[in-house]
């Protein structure tokens, strides 16, 4: 047990996301210590026999637990308002873990069609050659999502806010469709965070981070987390001892240093993105800007209900085509062109290229992904640099 756990009865978030999980040890460290260490050693062979037969409670292999990701496993799920956490070595085998738990051949799984491209790619390419179905819907449609359904659908899987259109779902009703039918809600809450939005409180089964994002914050480390209910999340953990897809302690250490500053940062990436939002709106070059923090986007009024602010990611249309969005691309000096987000670095890129550049033209159109779209990932720099590098080639 935690020396914290009573103190932090009741606890508000931003008291959780520096205090949960930490168990000080007999030498007093302030910082959460680092436990770079494969096994543990037994006091006799009898206390060794009954940690192995799960008689007794304490660590046998890193693959099993480790004290340093499971105070990151704790932290998670105090933030998400889980009953429990089970960290991933990437936010991939976070959701390749959470299926291989819960799917069997035969299931099925209802996927909003805005979704992560390696997402896509699992559920269909890999899930699918094990007897798993997938079907993709609309994730602005209710009534898509409901004519999705099938006698064996098991898993209903949504981001929201979308990448890169900033699509907004309504948490709330889906969790009823998805419960109604006798089925279970994942958010992959990569792009919110459990500092801007916690779909467990409108409903949501089970969350999953890619920590490799925003919970890092500065681009170092590959990480992933699953929280939720204990009887799921053992059964989650029970997959990622026998397959091995563990969070290393060294990440893990990372991660907890950076949900310290969680809320700060995404607060500062929030502010950004709207500055930039408005400013974008304002450019004669710019055709339409996507961000649920302006008015004018459909799904504003539902992220006012659903998040505390509105995240980094933003996405704008230029006027002209492929090559106009290149030149804005080409010509900045101080974002990086990468496909990276969740950085304090300031990332642009061009989606119907890069990461939706697997879709057929038509389904790109589908989700409208255009060829003349640039995403931005707003980082942690002065906005009005941003915004002059922005212009060099807008103008
Ligand atoms: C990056 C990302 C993932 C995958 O995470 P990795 O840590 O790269 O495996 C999943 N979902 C979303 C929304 C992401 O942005």
């Amino acid at each position: 047990m935690s020396e914290y756990d009573d103190s932090l009865t009741g606890a508000g978030l931003d008291t959780l996301a520096v205090r949960a999980g930490c168990h000080r040890t007999a030498e007093g460290e302030h910082s959460e210590a680092l436990f770079l260490t494969s096994s543990y050693v037994f006091g006799s062979a009898q206390e060794a026999a009954d940690r192995f037969s799960g008689d007794a409670p304490g660590n046998v292999y890193s693959r099993y637990t480790n004290p340093t990701v499971r105070a990151f496993e704790e932290r998670i799920a105090a933030l998400e308002k889980a009953e429990s956490a089970i960290a991933t070595a990437s936010g991939m085998s976070a959701i390749l873990s959470t299926c291989m738990a819960l799917l069997q051949v035969g299931d099925h799984i209802l996927c909003s069609r805005s979704v992560f491209g390696t997402t896509t790619v699992l559920f269909t390419k890999y899930l699918q050659r094990f007897g798993v179905g997938v079907t993709f819907v609309d994730p602005t449609d209710l009534t898509a999502w409901e004519r999705g359904f099938q006698a064996n659908t098991r898993l209903v899987f949504v981001e929201t806010p979308s990448n890169p259109l900033c699509d907004v779902v309504d948490l709330q009703a889906l969790a009823d469709l998805t419960h109604a039918r006798g089925a279970r809600l994942v958010v992959d809450n990569c792009f919110c965070t459990p500092a801007l939005q916690r779909p467990i409180e409108f409903g949501a089964d089970l969350i999953i981070h890619s920590a490799t994002k925003y919970i890092d914050g500065q681009g170092r480390c590959l990480g992933g987390v699953v929280a939720g209910d204990q009887d799921t999340i053992n059964d989650v953990l029970a997959f990622v001892r026998s397959a091995g897809p563990t969070l290393s302690a060294f990440n893990a250490w990372v991660f907890l240093k950076g949900l310290e500053t969680l809320r700060l940062r995404m607060e500062a990436h929030s502010r950004n993105a709207q500055a930039l939002a408005e400013w974008l709106q304002r450019q004669p070059q710019v055709e339409r800007v996507y961000y649920a923090g302006l008015p004018e986007h459909p799904g504003h009024e539902l992220a006012r209900k659903q998040q505390s602010a509105f995240g980094g990611v933003l996405s704008f249309q230029v006027k002209g085509d492929q090559a106009a969005a290149w030149r804005v691309i080409d010509s900045t000096r101080i974002c990086s062109l990468t496909a990276n987000l969740g950085d304090a670095k300031t990332t642009i890129v061009h989606p119907a290229t890069t990461t939706h550049g697997r879709l057929t033209p038509e389904q790109r159109a589908e989700s409208g992904i255009a060829d003349n779209l640039i995403r931005l990932a707003v980082g942690l720099e002065d906005v009005e640099d941003l915004k002059n590098d922005l212009l060099r080639g807008l103008s």
